[in-house]
């Protein structure tokens, strides 16, 4: 395997690997290992070129320290991308190889699933090292309990908007039906909210429509539909000049991360009247469950408390964006940092 490091100002370390003999190509960026190992997941995606996985991976690793802070974990922040196709089944040669990767690393990097890998893709990665997180005999696939924490905070901006958490008869347009996407379909299902839903993949739209009574649109009419909550549950960036103006919704509150294209599209949907839950404090219930179970040894009960618990960080959120007339991804990023240097 040729490793290749670049410097870049603001992370610890980038690298670029490429396994001839598997067809392999990956890059692994840490951005900060102040509260601890850099965590974050594989993104398994077909990037144009490696510049844009590089500029991806610094952008998910530097979220990765956000998130890891705000929710007050020993970790630090790391991302990874395999570029490919990924929905290859020829995935062992490449997973092993993101393995060895991964383990040239020595443990300044723990990574996990994330678009395009699930908990099978980590058993790979897991035959050469052990710097992975989200096995099934472990804390296993974190996407429920990501979805859990979207949920949670979704209640918090509710009560923020409308004044109690009641999801009821609320309209919920999801974007991404993948292990997210699904499993907070279920969770609004559950209580009672009428679900719009849209994905690429017309085999996931039948999934989850079938599973929790959904509406299925058109991938560019999701973000215009009527609808009282918007949840991106696909890629990032899609908070964006194109989009804002489209949305007709009151609240954005999503699983997917780096929702923003720019932070300025923070404060247009603000301008706009629309309260936004930022990403990585939302959607911090899979890095809590990975890292309570497999790195501080809590048990199940303890750990989805703390999951749940994402409700009242946002409610701190809002209120502290209102204390100081700041946007609410201004004041998630300031209680972060305050976090990152404590
Ligand atoms: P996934 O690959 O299982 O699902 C993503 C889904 O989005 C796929 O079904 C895909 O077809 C769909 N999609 C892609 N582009 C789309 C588009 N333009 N319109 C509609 N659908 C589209 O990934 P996932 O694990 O569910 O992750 C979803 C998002 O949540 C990602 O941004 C990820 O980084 C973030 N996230 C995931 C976790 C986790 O625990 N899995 C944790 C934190 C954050």
């Amino acid at each position: 395997m040729n490793i290749v490091e670049k410097s870049v100002p603001g992370y610890e370390r980038v690298l670029y690997a490429e396994d001839p003999a598997s067809g392999y190509r990956g890059v692994i960026a840490i951005h900060n290992t102040v509260r601890g190992p850099g965590v974050g997941g594989t993104r398994f995606w077909n990037y144009s070129s490696l510049d844009d996985a590089i500029q991806d991976a610094l952008r998910l690793s530097r979220g990765m320290t956000y998130k890891n802070a705000l929710a007050e974990l020993p970790c630090g922040g790391g991302k990874s991308i395999i570029i490919g196709d990924n929905k290859t089944t020829d995935r062992e040669k490449i997973f092993r190889a993101h393995g060895r990767f991964v383990e040239s690393l020595r443990g300044q990097y723990i990574t996990a699933e994330d678009v395009g890998t699930s908990p099978a893709d980590m058993e790979h990665v897991r035959q050469e090292t052990n710097h992975v997180a989200g096995l099934q005999d472990r804390s296993g696939d974190p996407s429920p309990r990501t979805a859990r924490g979207v949920f949670r905070a979704m209640q918090a901006a509710a009560r923020h908007c409308w004044g109690n958490d009641d999801l009821s008869g609320k309209t919920v347009a999801i974007q991404g039906c993948g292990h997210v996407g699904h499993y907070l379909a279920g969770e609004l299902h559950g209580v009672g909210a009428r679900l719009i839903i849209s994905d690429v993949d017309q085999e996931r739209n039948r999934t989850t429509a079938s599973a929790f009574n959904a509406t299925v649109v058109a991938p560019e009419e999701i973000y215009s539909v009527d609808a009282d909550i918007f949840a991106p549950c696909a890629l990032g960036g899609i908070i964006n000049d194109q989009t804002i103006p489209a949305l007709r919704v009151q609240i954005v509150n999503g699983g997917a991360n780096n929702q923003l294209l720019e932070p300025r599209h923070g404060d247009m949907l603000e301008q706009r009247g629309i309260l936004y839950s930022p990403d990585y404090a939302a959607n911090a219930g899979g890095i809590i469950s990975g890292s309570c179970i497999e790195m501080m040894g809590w048990d199940v009960p303890r750990m989805l408390a703390k999951v749940d618990a994402i409700y009242d960080t946002l409610l701190k959120i809002f209120a502290l964006a209102e204390s100081e007339h700041i946007t609410a991804y201004k004041a998630a990023d300031k209680l972060a940092e305050e976090r990152l240097l404590k």
